[in-house]
């Protein structure tokens, strides 16, 4: 029962993560009343270690946290380094080699979660975002099909009913709110898989100038992460088969400890290695069932973003870059919802366009660089040869995705299309590795030979433009789909591609 209803708010986010507070931050930022519901209080723990540049040089600096990330202390990544592939060496990428990222904002951090998404909290506080921590969202408010608050338990125990314009669902991967609109979630065989991840001390590093980059090593049973967090503090996870599974049911020190003997690098950079046994990073976890999409990404009065809305494998570090990146995207829709309630559709329509399409674009990349040709021939990799995967696999994101390419037309238009198109890619990636003379002209041939590499970071130079251009002057843009939006001069609303860039008056309805 109800036992307190509090003052309305413009807008209510559900979840202080990346995506939770990018999006409080930039709706408070236009002047309205947001309230941010946390169940935790930070600084609390989360995996997530790996960023892209995106996320530092575009909406951190947009956030007004720029500097404040630079000066925290966090590990400096260049790019990755694979053991992957039939190479028996491993490569290296860096960003700088990627003709959408070079330049001198080419890189990104390795981050201990619990610091970075404090700072990102904070922040949101000092904008002006009451940030309520302790608070758990039991319920979404309606009214006909319409949400229109939530209901939470606070800190006290009490139930509390709050009512505002916008709801924005942020609650992360466990997060069950999409049920309450019979929004239903959809996982991947594909890529259905579990990791097993805890925290070492004292393990060997990569030579510079690649000591900071992550370290991804395939294996029989599947891959390895090696994330540096400081000069001491390794993040390091297995991740195996959904079917291997019940392995993890044995005590998690024996199963890790047979896994990196399995994996002779990993084996190798951890042989002078301690494992934390205290604090927050002293017990192994396990993450399962990780990439899925929502069939619909929002709803009148509320939005999904981040792991909320969909999530996929990690093996390129884009789930933090997908977060605060729909984080912008959903506050843009919100921010131009508050000034302009008639057109709620259209601007929800194009948050969703845009995230779906992100997402689509790393999907299908990684099922190319999970079809590259592994050297162990073993049960993990045969399954994950897309022309062996079973047509369903991919047909459940072909509709997810469907409709959402620059011109309208669906991304790809049959599972045979886009079994073909993903091995073609699989194929160029090998073929850059296989035919470099050396391991780091392999990962430049990799970055700089694939249009489709470009594609993934196309976005990601865009934020990042848009964050170098002076305060209130993001220059006017293409749209991404035709009807489209695009991003005001502030970058904080959707404008009709046809205004004048300073023209503050809501768009027009589409067709009109
Ligand atoms: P979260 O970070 O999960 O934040 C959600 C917040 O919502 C939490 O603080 C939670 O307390 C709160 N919450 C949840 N439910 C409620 C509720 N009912 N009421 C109130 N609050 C609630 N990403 C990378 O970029 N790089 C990587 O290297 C990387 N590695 C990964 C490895 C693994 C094994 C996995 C599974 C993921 C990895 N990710 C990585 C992805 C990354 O963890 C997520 O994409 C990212 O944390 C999503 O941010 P978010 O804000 O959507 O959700």
């Amino acid at each position: 029962m109800t036992e307190k209803i509090d003052q309305d708010a413009d807008a209510i986010v559900v979840g202080g993560g990346p995506a939770g507070s990018t999006a409080a931050t930039f709706v408070a930022m236009q002047g309205h009343k947001v309230v941010l519901l946390d169940r935790d209080h930070f600084p609390r723990y989360q995996i997530g270690e790996s960023l892209l540049p995106s996320t530092v040089h575009g909406i951190c600096v947009m956030l007004g946290v720029g500097e404040e990330i630079k000066q925290a202390g966090f590990m400096l990544k260049r790019g990755g380094t694979f053991r992957w592939g039939k190479s028996p060496d491993p490569w290296t990428f860096t960003f700088a080699a990627s003709p959408t990222l070079a330049g001198p904002t080419s890189n990104a951090f390795q981050v201990e979660r619990m610091k970075f998404d404090n700072i990102l909290l904070n922040n949101a506080k000092r904008k002006g975002v009451d940030v309520r921590e302790g608070c758990t969202v039991t319920d979404l408010l309606t009214d006909g099909d319409r949400v229109v608050g939530v209901t939470y338990d606070d800190d006290e125990g009490r139930r509390v009913e709050l009512r505002a314009s916008f709801v924005a669902v942020a609650g992360g991967n466990t997060s069950q709110l999409h049920r309450k609109l019979n929004i239903e979630r959809k996982f991947s065989e594909y890529f259905r898989n579990v990791a097993l991840f805890g925290y070492y001390e004292n393990g060997k590093r990569l030579p510079e100038p690649n000591a900071g980059n992550i370290l991804c090593a395939a294996f029989e049973d599947g891959w390895f992460w090696y994330i540096p967090l400081s000069d001491q503090l390794t993040s390091v996870g297995a991740v195996i088969a959904r079917e291997k599974a019940h392995l993890l049911q044995e005590d998690h020190p024996t199963v890790m400890s047979n896994l990196i003997a399995a994996c002779p690098m990993i084996a190798e950079y951890l042989a002078d290695a301690r494992r934390v046994t205290e604090g927050p990073y002293g017990r192994f976890r396990v993450r399962r069932d990780w990439s899925y999409s929502n069939d619909a990404f929002w709803k009148p009065g509320a939005v999904f973003l981040g792991d909320a809305a969909c999530f996929v494998d990690p093996v390129f570090s884009s789930g933090v870059h997908l977060a605060t990146y729909s984080g912008l995207l959903g506050a843009r829709s919100m921010n131009s919802y508050l000034r302009d309630p008639a057109n709620e559709t259209r601007y929800f329509n194009e948050f969703e366009r845009r995230y779906r399409r992100e997402f689509g674009v790393f999907y299908s990349f990684l099922a190319s660089f999970y079809d590259m040709e592994q050297d162990t021939g073993s049960y993990f990799w045969d399954a994950r040869k897309v022309t062996q995967s079973d047509a369903s696999d991919f047909e459940a994101f072909i509709d997810l995705v469907g409709g959402v390419s620059t011109s309208n037309e669906p991304l790809y238009s049959s599972i045979d299309e886009f079994k073909e198109s993903t091995t073609e890619l699989g194929t160029k990636l090998q073929a850059a590795v296989d035919d470099s003379p050396d391991p780091d002209a392999a990962g430049q041939e990799f970055m700089s030979r694939s249009a489709e590499m470009n594609t993934v970071w196309q976005e990601s130079r865009q934020v990042r433009r848009q964050a170098s251009a002076p305060p209130g002057r993001i220059r006017p843009e293409q749209p991404l789909f035709e009807d489209g939006l695009i991003p005001s001069a502030d970058g904080l609303r959707w404008t009709a591609p046809d205004r004048r860039p300073d023209d503050d008056s809501a768009v027009p309805a589409a067709g009109s």
